[in-house]
């Protein structure tokens, strides 16, 4: 391959798939390379949620504009992803668990969604007969919700083919190519490709590619256990978490349930199928857990069960950003277990640092440099 493309997104996840959309559809020549297939990795493996409530503050205000994006995707994209914004339910498990579900709706109605706090079993099972009758309240979050990750990529990838974007799958990216502090393109197994920009959403192994430019991007890899059941009838429409972030789950358009449980450290170098199946203790943990919410799936079948490899920085929040000490190089990465919802909007900004260098939606918060310059470690507590 001796070839050459204006920008060469790397990574064919929501991040990458979304980016080449935008790209494509602004007119700028695009080449994306998946080292798998689509969606291969964390977009695949996700809950899929849409989710604004709970949020960090400087993730809110991308969170807000993607849900704007996600109320439309399906028609903008000519595909059904299967996008349901039927809310997110946090649930308080005990009675001690409802001063956090206070705090979440008290931060969400400061900083402007509309969140209300359930007290009570009968409350909460109005919105979600399924949910034990034990539970003592929730948060509430109307316009929360989800969608299919697979159909997702799958419709953001045809969008950009439709538009122009070549969409190659099965090709690593071994590394980026530098001339002083200038990116030139990737070297594949292939052979090299030349590209003015390189759009980098490689999920968990995007610091291998930056580490030989001396940039460091700090990441602790954990595996999220997920179970999917057979088809149920219809029974949940919100998102369900727990204030603690030990479980999450929802019921897929398809019916399917779609369970995840606690995360585990995972030191592996490389992933396989064989070191990203979780345990049988932790598959144990997630199934007690799913049925202390929704007993009602004592007696369903599994369809399958997976682990979610999850790209966690110090601060949980992500790194998205035109690297400064190089021209040509944008990075997405470090979602923290919650790049999914955010997905329409990040390519957005992608596209604009790859064409104009700059956006108008608010990424100071995310450079790589505050690594170096020392990040309070935060610990990952809502997803879903
Ligand atoms: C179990 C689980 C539950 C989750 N739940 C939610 C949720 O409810 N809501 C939410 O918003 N988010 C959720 N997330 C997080 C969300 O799924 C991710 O943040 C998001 O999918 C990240 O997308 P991405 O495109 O950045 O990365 P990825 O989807 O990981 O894509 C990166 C792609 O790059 C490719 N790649 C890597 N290296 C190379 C290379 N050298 N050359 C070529 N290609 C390469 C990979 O194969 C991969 O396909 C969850 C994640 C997991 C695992």
């Amino acid at each position: 391959m001796n070839d050459s493309r204006d920008v060469i997104v790397i990574g064919g996840g929501i991040s990458g798939t979304s980016a080449a959309y935008e790209l494509a559809r602004r007119g700028t020549p695009v080449m994306l390379l998946e080292r798998g297939d689509l969606h291969s990795m964390a977009s695949g493996w996700s809950l899929a949620g849409v989710r604004q409530s709970g949020r960090h503050p400087a993730e809110l205000p991308l969170a807000q504009a993607a849900v704007r994006r996600w109320e439309h995707l399906a028609e903008e994209l000519e595909s059904d992803v299967e996008y349901r914004q039927d809310g997110n339910l946090r649930l308080a498990v005990t009675i001690g668990d409802l001063p956090t579900i206070r705090r979440v709706v008290d931060e969400g109605n400061a900083s402007g969604i509309v969140m209300e706090y359930i007290d009570g079993s009968d409350a909460v099972r109005e919105l979600a007969p399924a949910i034990t009758p034990t539970v003592a309240g929730a948060s509430f979050c109307p316009t929360d919700g989800h969608a299919n990750n697979c159909l997702t990529v799958q419709a953001l990838a045809r969008a950009a083919q439709r538009h122009g974007a070549e969409i190659r799958t099965g090709i690593e990216v071994t590394s980026l190519r530098v001339d002083g502090d200038r990116i030139t393109g990737v070297e594949t197994a292939d052979g090299a490709i030349s590209a003015g920009t390189v759009v980098l959403a490689a999920g968990i192994y995007t610091p291998r590619l930056l580490a030989p430019l001396n940039l460091d991007l700090p990441l602790d890899i954990v595996l999220c256990p997920v179970v999917q059941t057979d088809v149920m009838e219809p029974m949940l429409k919100p998102v369900l978490g727990v204030s603690d972030g030990s479980f999450a789950g929802r019921q897929e358009a398809s019916g399917r349930f779609r369970l995840t449980g606690e995360s585990h450290p995972w030191r592996e170098a490389r992933h396989t199928r064989a070191n990203t199946t979780p345990s049988m203790g932790q598959v144990q943990a997630m199934i007690a857990g799913a049925l202390d919410v929704l007993p009602v799936l004592a007696d369903m079948r599994i369809n399958r069960i997976w682990g979610g490899l999850i790209d966690r920085t110090p601060d949980v929040i992500p790194v998205i950003e035109k690297i400064p000490h190089y021209d040509g190089l944008v990075v997405a990465a470090g979602f923290s277990g919650h790049g999914f919802c955010l997905g329409p909007v990040t390519g957005e900004i992608l596209a604009d640092l790859a064409i104009t260098g700059t956006t108008h939606h608010p990424i100071d918060a995310f450079t790589l440099a505050r690594f170096a310059a020392g990040v309070a470690r935060k610990e990952l507590q809502l997803h879903g």
